[in-house]
């Protein structure tokens, strides 16, 4: 059983046509339900045209049910890139294989420094990121990774190639405690126009990679798509559905959705879709009211001006000082990055500025006692 089965039931356009007709009153009616008791319908409502003149009391009805949840607080985390090789080719993205850039895969040592320099940042838990080179950059070389990660943080996240069950067995052995895995997009001919060659054209292995997670028994998984490469409504109603069907199958994992979007002005890509920042606020309430549990994450990708706004709205995650190249802390600052982050602050100048709004940054996401682990001493100090 997976997701493909839920998956090939639905409808990509009478989802749109579902979405387009709803009214004023389906708004309403999701906008009355109590906590925890909305239905895939009702997301629909919220993020439908009919909800837009619903806005403020979508955000106001989110910030309340998130700081229930989780308090005033907002959870850091910084990306690590391991690598930039990558056996596929996705139009959208500078590391793909065809680009002919310099290609670097940290060594121990390079790991090491740039590890050290988030730990300097105040961080207590890193997400390695890697292009998808299984054969280069596979679980060998991770659980190498890993191994350095341990001695200096409680937890470790990471953001690669789909894996087997098996695969992510060993790696959470190693210390491996969440997986990001984005669809991109669920509309599957949008999906084969972009993925062009390698591994990621296999659009149903992606699709039940979070089921492979849950059956390892990983503590969190990651969801999303990439807006732009087709309608972000439809697109966001896939993986609402998606997240409803794990929380339900795989209960004892935890879930995170992000919200990466492609810019009319990043490279040469002009994306199919435009979501604004209006649309993606929609998108944040719609999905906390959706779901009280699951952590929305929100990147540096963002502006500073729009991370200053949204995070009372729904956020529970953001990253911060993040560098998108691999040595890009410390070992090879001048490496290409995946793509240009807009929000330049540090960790302590976004920690200052959430303090000011009474908010409290945590800088951990898991602590390493709570899987018998010692813990290092760097996370006691
Ligand atoms: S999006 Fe990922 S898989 Fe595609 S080219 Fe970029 S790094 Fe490789």
């Amino acid at each position: 059983m997976s997701f493909l089965k839920t998956y090939e039931q639905l409808s990509w356009e009478g989802t749109q046509e579902s979405i387009a007709t709803k009214q004023a009153s389906d708004v309403e009616r999701a906008l009355a339900r109590p906590a925890g008791a909305l239905t895939l319908d009702d997301f629909q409502a919220l993020i439908s045209p009919a909800a837009v003149p619903y806005l403020e009391n979508m955000a106001q009805l989110s910030h309340q049910r998130t700081v229930e949840r989780f308090g005033y607080t907002q959870q850091f985390f910084s990306p690590v890139y391991l690598s930039n090789v990558c056996s596929n080719v996705c139009t959208y993205c500078g590391f793909s294989a065809l680009n002919r850039i310099p290609r670097k895969i940290l060594n121990d040592e390079e790991i090491a420094q740039e590890l050290d320099a988030v730990k300097a940042l105040g961080m207590d838990h890193v997400l390695f990121v890697t292009g998808e080179a299984n054969r280069m950059v596979g679980v060998p070389y991770l659980k190498k990774a890993f191994a350095i990660a341990r001695e200096r943080f409680s937890s470790i996240s990471m953001e690669v190639q789909p894996l087997d069950q098996a695969d992510y067995e060993t790696l959470i052995e190693a210390g491996l405690s969440a997986v990001l895995v984005y669809q991109e997009t669920y509309h599957r001919a949008s999906y084969a126009e972009v993925h062009l060659r390698g591994m990621k054209q296999n659009f149903d292995y992606r699709l039940e990679t979070p089921d492979r997670l849950g059956r390892a028994g990983i503590k969190k998984i990651g969801l999303g798509a990439l807006y732009g490469l087709d309608d972000w409504r439809a697109d966001s109603f896939f993986v609402a559905a998606h997240l409803r069907y794990m929380e339900k199958t795989y209960w004892r994992s935890r879930y995170s959705l992000s919200f990466p979007r492609i810019r009319p002005h990043e490279g040469d890509f002009a994306p199919k879709t435009v979501l604004t920042d209006r649309d993606l606020i929609q998108i944040i309430c719609a999905y906390r009211l959706l779901s009280p549990e699951v952590e929305l994450s929100l990147s540096t990708r963002e502006s500073e001006v729009f991370r200053n706004h949204a995070y009372r709205l729904g956020i529970t995650t953001m990253s911060a000082g993040s560098k998108t190249n691999p040595g890009g802390y410390a070992a090879e600052k001048t490496s290409l990055k995946q793509f240009e982050i807009s929000d330049e602050r540090s960790p302590a100048e976004l920690a200052a500025m959430l303090r000011q709004g009474g908010y409290e940054a945590v800088w951990k996401d898991w602590d390493a006692t709570y899987d018998g682990r010692a813990v290092p001493a760097e996370a006691t100090a």
